[in-house]
């Protein structure tokens, strides 16, 4: 099969007009309307930036970029989400450098109202001990003495009930609003909460859309310090979509030394800086095995993998995580190792990546030009 490029992809989506552009014929491309383009083995994302105004009556415009891309070769899926993050005025110059320091909200409503720093816990591929790091983490979180939520994204397999030791549907005191449950002083929301276990679920581009936003949106988190949010692994649609439509603070790559290797980690690391989430640096996972009987340390992969990496790539390296069976079966039971043996030398490690992570958020101003997605 031919393989797709992202330039080949631009040429194609420069054949579509902007309606909103007034006589002056300007496409899509050349407006600088098409952004965060994410292109994986075929699989095709991004957004189209428009004039908020102009909202749901630009739903033709998304399904026909979609559909001009779809016809290349190559292409096995196309996901377009509108998006209207900015001034349409500033739509029709170079698009602006990403909400930093000092940029004023422009009239933007943040998604989640109380909530201070939302992050991500992303991971190349699955596998990783993304979901394990992110409820450590979120764990480590509340040890600095902060208000915390875990969000379970991963829509696809959602394992945050069983690590956190949850069940249940979540009750809704007012019928439009779900509360969140609890357990170990940290509040979290998962779908896995809302479907039964171990049914498979075709989530569509929309639809993953609207199930994350719900789970933002519409949850009682109340007020937080931080939001920790466990990604699908890998770099498609829903990470997109998720990157997109959240006001994030930034990323936690999570990596096993020998993915890094692979370039799984990096693609995450690309897929963030494309859609301008900054990343707050990297976790090797599993990063050398600690021997349950006598404590001896092997590196059975090439440890240190990671830490080469993110210097290469000039990303902070946060720690390191043994491979070690009291972290897996503490996730088992439902119990974290960060929250059932605090002081063990692993819980500290996940405290100092909490802290690490915690410094860097508050040096950098909270995010302050959430894209609100139309559609
Ligand atoms: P992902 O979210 O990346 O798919 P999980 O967090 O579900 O990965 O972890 C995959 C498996 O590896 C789980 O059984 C988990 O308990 C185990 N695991 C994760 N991290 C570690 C670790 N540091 N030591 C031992 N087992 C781990």
């Amino acid at each position: 099969m031919a393989s797709i490029t992202e330039a080949e992809i631009r040429s194609i989506l420069s054949t579509i007009t902007a309606p909103d552009a007034q006589g002056s014929g300007g496409n899509i491309i050349d407006r600088g309307m098409v952004q965060g383009l994410v292109l994986r083995e075929g699989h095709v994302g991004f957004t189209i930036e428009v004039d908020p105004a102009l909202g749901d009556k630009l739903e033709p415009l998304r399904k026909s970029a979609e559909a001009a891309v779809m016809k290349l070769d190559g292409v096995l899926s196309v996901t377009a989400v509108l998006t209207a993050h900015k001034a349409p005025a500033a739509a029709q110059q170079q698009r602006p450098a990403a909400a930093g320091p000092g940029q004023k909200p422009g009239g933007a409503k943040a998604l989640v109202p109380g909530v201070k720093h939302i992050i991500a816990i992303a991971s190349g591929k699955g596998g990783v001990g993304k979901s394990t790091t992110a409820t450590n983490l979120a764990l480590a979180f509340t040890t600095l003495g902060l208000k915390v939520g875990l969000l379970d994204a991963d829509i696809y397999g959602p394992s945050q009930p069983r690590l956190m030791g949850l069940s249940g549907r979540p009750e809704s005191k007012d019928g439009k609003t779900l509360e969140p449950k609890q357990s170990f002083g940290v509040k979290v929301m998962s779908m896995g909460f809302l479907i039964e276990e171990d049914t498979p679920m075709i989530w569509r581009g929309p639809m993953v859309m609207s199930a994350i936003t719900q789970l933002l949106r519409e949850v009682n988190w109340g007020e937080l310090d931080i939001l920790v949010c466990d990604l699908p692994p890998g770099t498609g649609d829903a990470q997109l979509t998720m990157s997109q439509s959240v006001p994030l603070s930034g990323a936690v790559i999570v990596s096993t030394p020998q993915d890094i290797a692979l370039l799984d980690a990096k693609k995450g690391l690309n897929m963030f800086r494309k859609v301008d989430v900054p990343v707050l640096g990297i976790i090797e996972n599993m990063s050398y095995f600690s021997c349950p009987n006598c404590g001896h340390r092997t590196d059975i992969f090439a440890h240190g993998g990671a830490q080469r990496e993110a210097a290469k790539f000039g990303v902070d390296f946060l720690g390191e995580i043994p491979l070690d069976i009291k972290i897996r079966e503490t996730s088992d039971a439902g119990t974290p190792i960060v929250a059932s043996d605090p002081t063990s030398p692993h819980s500290l490690a996940y405290g100092e990546i909490a802290a690490k992570v915690w410094n860097k958020l508050e040096k950098t101003p909270q995010r302050v030009a959430p894209r609100i997605v139309l559609q």
